[in-house]
Order: C-alpha cells, then sequence, then structure tokens
C-alpha cells in the first residue's frame, strides 16, 4: 500500500493503477465502519483508494476542526489491513490550492433540511470536496456509509449529476452497545456514552413500533421519543421521519402507507458533551 500527498504523486500513482477504481472519502481516525467500505470497495475494485482529509469548508468552526482526531500511522495500519492499495492524504493546499477559487458546488435539494439547516454550509463544503476528490481520483465508483444517510443522499444525487462515479451504499457498524461507530466517540465521556445509547435505543424503539403495525409516523416518532425521554437528558436536534428518496417530511397523522413510496427514513441528531452525533434507520413501507 502506498501513502501519496500530492496531486502529481496521486496522478502517478493512478496512471499505473489497475481499474475499476474504488473511492473511499474519509476524514481519517479510520474505525470498523471505514473498514466495511473499504473492504467492499476492495471486492469490488482493482485499485481502492481511500483518501484522509479533514476539510474546513464542512465545519461551522475553525474549533471543531482543530478537535477532530488526526492519527496517519493507525490510519495507514487500518486501512492497509481492510485491503486499500492507495491512501491520498493531501493537505489544505493540495485540495485548494492558494489563488484558485474552488467549484461552486450546489449540494441540491435534499442538503435543505436536518443537518443542512443545523449546519449551515455544511453539504456545500461536502459537495465541494467530493467533487474535487472525484474529479482528482477519477474513480469509477465510491462507497458511503448510511449512518450519514443524509449525505450519502446528497451525494448520490450529485453523483447522478456529473454522470459518475456510482455510488455504492454501506450499512452502519455499530458497537456491541449498538453507539454507531463514529470517529467523535473518542470525545464522550463514560457517562456521555451511556446518554448517547438513548440514540440507537430510539431507532430500535422506532423500528419495533413500524414492526408491530404501527400506520402513522407519530405513533413511530412517540415510540422514539419515549425512549429518548427515559435516561439522563440529551440535547435532541431533531428526530426526523421523512421520505427516505425525497428526505420530505411525513406528518405525524398522515397514513404511511398513503404518505411514503417505498421506505421511511429516521434519522436523529443529538449532542452529548458537546459532541454531535447522527445516527438513522430506513424502514420498509408497503403500499
Ligand atoms: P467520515 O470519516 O466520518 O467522514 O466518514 C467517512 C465515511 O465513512 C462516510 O461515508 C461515512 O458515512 C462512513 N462511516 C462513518 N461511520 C460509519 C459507520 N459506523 N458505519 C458505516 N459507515 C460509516
Amino acid at each position: 500500500m502506498q501513502i501519496v500527498r500530492t496531486r502529481e504523486e496521486l496522478a502517478a500513482a493512478l496512471r499505473v493503477a489497475e481499474r475499476p477504481i474504488g473511492l473511499v472519502p474519509t476524514m481519517g481516525a479510520l474505525h470498523s465502519g471505514h473498514a466495511a467500505l473499504i473492504a467492499a470497495a476492495r471486492a469490488a475494485s482493482g485499485t481502492v483508494v481511500v483518501s484522509i482529509y479533514v476539510n474546513p469548508r464542512q465545519f461551522a468552526s475553525g474549533t471543531d476542526v482543530a478537535a477532530y482526531p488526526r492519527d496517519l500511522d493507525a490510519d495507514a495500519a487500518l486501512a492497509r489491513t481492510a485491503g486499500a492499495d492507495l491512501i491520498f492524504a493531501p493537505d489544505d493546499a493540495t485540495i485548494y490550492p492558494p489563488g484558485e477559487t474552488p467549484p461552486a458546488i450546489d449540494p441540491g435539494p435534499l442538503a435543505v433540511r436536518l443537518e443542512g439547516a443545523a449546519r449551515p454550509g455544511h453539504f456545500a463544503g461536502v459537495a465541494t470536496v467530493v467533487t474535487i476528490l472525484f474529479d482528482l481520483v477519477t474513480p469509477d465508483a465510491a462507497w458511503f456509509g448510511e449512518k450519514d444517510a443524509q449525505q450519502l443522499r446528497v451525494v448520490e444525487a450529485l453523483a447522478q449529476r456529473r454522470g459518475g462515479p456510482a455510488i455504492h451504499r454501506v450499512p452502519t457498524v455499530r458497537d456491541a452497545d449498538g453507539l454507531a461507530l463514529s470517529s467523535r466517540n473518542v470525545r464522550l465521556t463514560p457517562s456521555g456514552r451511556a446518554t448517547a445509547l438513548a440514540i440507537p435505543r430510539a431507532l430500535q424503539a422506532a423500528t419495533s413500533a413500524h414492526a408491530s403495525g404501527a400506520t402513522t409516523a407519530g405513533e413511530i416518532r412517540a415510540a422514539a421519543l419515549a425512549e429518548l425521554r427515559k435516561g439522563p437528558a440529551l440535547n435532541l436536534d431533531y428526530l426526523d421521519i421523512a421520505e427516505s428518496a425525497t428526505l420530505a417530511p411525513i406528518a405525524d397523522e398522515q397514513p404511511l402507507a398513503t404518505a411514503v413510496s417505498g421506505e421511511l427514513l429516521i434519522t436523529i441528531a443529538a449532542v452529548v458533551d458537546g459532541v454531535r452525533l447522527i445516527d438513522a434507520c430506513t424502514l420498509p413501507v408497503a403500499n
């Protein structure tokens, strides 16, 4: 496995890379969730490229970017074991060359609500860096996690508008206690972590309510909220129930069978110990 940092080194490595090229974009601090993406890319690619770049443009405050964990040696070891061929670990000037205006990418209508509303400019930053990475790496396909459900949909729409690459979805990898793996989890205190467990429990409660015959979003929401209110108070930003493909919100009273085609997406965002956590699940809807 090779580690490259500049555009020139990347281009040289790609000139001799076997196609199809699979890309796994990350911000580093890699864990088993990232490993699942890399393994899925490995199974379908001649060359697997893992990008590691903490993109300042998708963070609102300088503080959060600075606090983001970084450990390239540990990341390289995990990526190699999971099946990466090439790590692209650029610095800011490589992604955003001084004096060059970055492409202005509209993240589209899927980026308006939820994280888009909570973090103004976040998805414009994501769309910009993903576009730059797609242009530099020229992947045939790229792998993204379902934990970041809205990001996944924004990137799928972006890739569709550009005519590629193919975007593959990877299910959320969780710790044994149910918490979705996230590079941010290392910043949770033990009691914060216990509080955060209400998030996967709420998703589980929503899933159970749906499985036992809930017919409205209101019933599903009530089951999830009951779980979120059981433990120590967490700072809930949103508990959202939407149509999975469009992210259109579903009114609590509306019968699901008439409101949704195919699938519901339930997303939760909450802040614990000053750490913003997001999680999501989908539920099939028969209509
Ligand atoms: P990040 O490094 O947090 O920007 O994440 C890079 C990619 O890994 C994104 O596509 C995420 O959705 C995905 N990812 C992060 N955490 C998980 C997880 N627990 N399970 C599956 N994919 C994940």
